[in-house]
């Protein structure tokens, strides 16, 4: 293979113009695919999340359940408490003895009836965790439902672009070994600044194919002399003729 140095300037506005035109048939096939690749990847960094905070949601109500539990057990303790109390007053030997039997019995029906007031909060505050859980859930199921019909979409289209993609990308990095290094270059930075990715355009009607800026006659016939790399004043693509542009196919 010949050095692409060597090239001549039509020959290299030639292995320019062909990348161009490869590049644009995998542009399409981006376009095609839209927004579908973001849009999938937000819904599951989405469902991800949704997912974290219901799990929060349940160690929270475990850890509500827990603490019921020890209520529940502190209601026993002071029940067997009570009972023992109950027990000894039926044979106190003074009335010192018994107020004080009294107020030990007094403290652990208080104790309980605390107990179960905590106990009572705590089901009332599993309660509206439970609705949230639900509700969550509920998203979460309606997002992964979206979910799958947006890669239900985007698969079907990657089956059907998928050859065709590959073949195009083969085609490309052939294509670029075949391309002046600084051409290069400045396609690829043209490229990226653009929104229909073009980076070398033909003169059409006079005017750039790129911003439709006229181009004067004087720059047309250099244009076609195809003898310097000339750039488009207004956008900076590269200009080739019209009849070079139609004359490259991509094979
Ligand atoms: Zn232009």
């Amino acid at each position: 293979m010949a050095n692409v140095k060597d090239f001549s300037v039509e020959e290299k506005l030639t292995a320019l113009v062909r990348l161009q035109k490869i590049e644009s048939k995998l542009d399409e096939i981006q376009i095609l695919k839209g927004e579908l690749p973001m849009e999938v990847s937000d819904l599951e960094d989405e469902i991800q999340g949704l997912n974290a905070r219901q799990t929060r949601v349940e160690e929270e109500i475990n850890g509500i359940k827990e603490f019921i539990e020890q209520k529940k057990e502190a209601i026993k303790e002071s029940e067997g408490l009570i009972k023992k109390y109950d027990k000894q007053s039926t044979n106190v030997k003074n009335n010192r003895e018994f107020e004080a039997i009294n107020k030990e019995l007094e403290m652990q029906q208080l104790e309980i009836k605390l107990s179960e007031k905590h106990i009572k909060d705590a089901n009332e505050e599993i309660a509206e965790k439970a609705v949230l859980l639900e509700k969550a859930k509920k998203n979460v199921a309606a997002k992964e439902n979206v979910l799958k019909g947006k890669k239900d979409e985007l698969e079907k289209i990657i089956g059907a672009t998928e050859k065709e993609e590959k073949h195009y990308n083969k085609l490309s990095s052939e294509a670029r070994e075949k391309v002046d290094e600084r051409l290069l270059l400045s396609y690829d930075r043209i490229r990226k600044n653009y929104r229909n990715g073009l980076g070398v355009v033909p003169v059409l009607r006079d005017a750039c194919g790129g911003c439709f800026n006229a181009i004067p006659p004087q720059k047309q016939s250099e244009i076609k002399q195809r003898k310097k790399i000339i750039i488009c004043e207004n956008c900076g693509r590269i200009l080739v003729d019209s009849e070079l542009n139609d004359a490259v196919e991509i094979g």
